[in-house]
């Protein structure tokens, strides 16, 4: 009796899911946003620019989304003196490192989101293009565009192809550093 009962409400199942079909039988989008959770606690002069910058790259790409303060895929940091530069552990995952003297010599936001730009797997580009934001120090003091070129962008959004999480990423491989993109300005002649 109970196997009859059973069999009858499996057919019932299936019969249900027949009529649904294709609702059923989809598996979800094969290559959902990738969360990057960066933290901003050891960098409090800079979250507003770091916010900022994270929205330039959300907007600018597709297959990732760097999220505030819910975890730490990557951690940004302020220091003084030495340079700013990034750390990447593995693709989204890493460190950045914003100099505060550098900050006060070229646009804060511009070395934010091209720090950030080597943690989504771009390298640097020194060719003094303002257009390119991965020209970093190269194009000068002067130099504020803070917005990745159309191929540096479309560059991220297929590195980030893929159903892998940021956090799986993490084991991926050693570290790559980033470092002297900022070169020092002329000091002013006193
Ligand atoms: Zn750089």
């Amino acid at each position: 009796m109970a196997s009859r009962i059973s069999r009858t409400l499996v057919a019932t199942v299936a019969t249900a899911g027949a009529t649904l079909g294709v609702t059923l039988a989809n598996p979800s989008p094969a290559s959902a946003a990738m969360t990057i959770c960066y933290n901003t606690s050891q960098a409090p002069s800079y979250a507003s620019i770091a916010n900022q910058a994270a929205t330039i790259w959300n907007n600018a790409t597709s297959n990732l989304t760097l999220t505030a303060n819910c975890g730490t895929n990557l951690r940004i940091y302020q220091i003084t003196g030495g340079g700013s530069y990034a750390v990447r552990t593995s693709l989204g995952n890493g460190r950045v490192y914003i100099d505060t003297q550098q900050a006060a010599q070229y646009s804060p936001l511009r070395i934010m989101t091209h720090e950030i730009g080597h943690i989504l797997g771009l390298p640097d580009n020194y060719n003094g293009n303002c257009a390119i934001l991965m020209s970093g120090g190269s194009a000068g003091t002067s130099c504020t565009n803070p917005y990745p070129s159309t191929a540096e962008a479309n560059r991220v959004t297929s590195l980030f192809a893929g159903t892998r999480s940021a956090t799986e990423r993490g084991a991926d491989s050693g570290s790559t550093v980033f470092q002297d993109s900022w070169p020092a300005a002329l000091a002013p002649v006193s």
